[in-house]
């Protein structure tokens, strides 16, 4: 690891961590902020999820908004915003994945609420700075110390609902993070050892509730695991593999946790060869004595989406896809990104193809 010279932009935010803990320390975390009329953020989806968090807020909860969608499209940017302004609110306080935390982003953006996070997926964003939202189809993200929760906390008995192939596709959402996080322009020896560690307890997670969706400790794992790889991205930022991401997220609106899942083991592939003495420390962090082909194997043990076809994109959507991300070059990346590299990994990607 080179530590010559770095720069490391360290983020602020407090971490509650721990298992079972919303009931006791909501509240507290709460009193924290000086919150008094609080907007809860949350899909409508699951209200059995919810239902003890409004018991918990009591006489804060001044309004709530449950109609996140994925991808954050502008009219539920817009509407929740409305909710912020119409109940006075505040403090925001998300709870749910990656489409309630990045709800409430866009609503801080605009209004300079203070967030408290609780995730319930391992998407990582309640630990970046990065907002993303959706108009006419295109996704535009952008970086702003405003849409980085106050407080997040994890209560990691809240992932024991996650569908099992929910819990392994979100993992590989993470693992994307961190992974990505070894090669971008912004990657630092801090985030490059904040990302090994939380690759190795992913890896670890992720065989452990493919044995038992139920284990504990492997949930434990990939909470800790989720927050390291989202603090890597939220420092180091994207990449060609987060580019190639948003791009079939937001033009095609493909699921996140599953296209992140679908897409990293080609990214990896790609780099591999060119990320020098980090390819061998990757291996080592996923357990495997060759990074590229660990990753692959550990998609097929976890029965991971490997095909773009299976998300929902069709053949005729490449062309599309390409031009899109082409439009995002130059990219930063160990081995040099052209268009046709991109057609290739798009093509591999969505044929499921065994090697890049
Ligand atoms: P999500 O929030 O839409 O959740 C996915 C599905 O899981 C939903 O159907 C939800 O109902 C269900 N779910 C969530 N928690 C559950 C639980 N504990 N038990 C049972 N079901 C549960 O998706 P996500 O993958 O968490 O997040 C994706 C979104 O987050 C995307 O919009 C993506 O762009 C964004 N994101 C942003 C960043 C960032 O730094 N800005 C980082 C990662 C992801």
């Amino acid at each position: 690891m080179d530590i010559t010279s770095f720069t490391y932009d360290a983020l602020p935010g407090r971490i509650v961590f721990g298992d079972g803990i919303l009931a006791e320390r909501l509240p507290a975390e709460l009193d924290l902020l000086g919150a008094s009329r609080v907007l809860l953020i949350s899909e409508g989806e699951r209200p059995e999820a919810t239902a003890p968090v409004l018991e918990l807020l009591g006489e804060r909860l001044a309004g709530h908004f449950d109609r996140v969608r994925m991808h954050v499209p502008a009219g539920v940017a817009d509407a929740a915003t409305e909710a912020a302004n119409a109940c006075d609110a505040d403090v925001l306080l998300s709870f749910g994945g990656g489409s309630s935390t990045g709800t409430a982003k866009i609503v801080a953006l605009r209004s300079g609420l203070p967030i408290l996070a609780v995730p319930t997926t391992y998407a990582g964003s309640e630990v970046t700075p990065v907002w993303g939202l959706t108009t006419d189809a295109r996704k535009e993200t952008g970086r702003a110390p405003v849409v980085l929760p106050r407080t997040v906390l994890y209560d990691t008995a809240l992932t024991a609902t996650l569908p099992a192939a929910m819990a392994v596709a979100s993992g590989f959402n993470a693992m994307a993070h961190s992974v990505e996080a070894l090669w971008t322009e912004l990657a630092n020896p801090v985030t490059s050892a904040l990302a090994l560690e939380a690759v190795r307890a992913l890896a670890t997670g992720l065989r452990g509730i493919t044995a038992d969706p139920q284990d504990a400790e492997a949930r434990r794992l990939l909470g800790y695991g989720s927050y390291l790889s989202g603090s890597c991205f939220g420092v180091a930022g994207s990449g060609l593999h987060h580019k190639l991401c948003h791009v079939l997220g937001g033009t095609f609106d493909l699921p996140h946790a599953q296209t992140h899942a679908v897409v990293l083991p080609y990214v990896l592939a790609v780099n591999a060869p060119t990320m020098g003495a980090d390819a061998a420390r990757l291996a080592d962090a996923l357990g495997a004595d060759d990074a590229a082909r660990g990753l692959r194997e550990l998609a097929v043990l976890t029965g991971a989406p490997t095909r773009l076809a299976d998300l929902g994109l069709r053949a005729e959507d490449l062309a599309l896809a390409e031009e899109v991300t082409a439009a995002k070059l130059p990219i930063h990346n160990p081995t040099p990104v052209d268009r046709a590299l991109i057609r290739d990994l798009l093509r591999h990607a969505f044929e499921g193809s065994e090697t890049p």
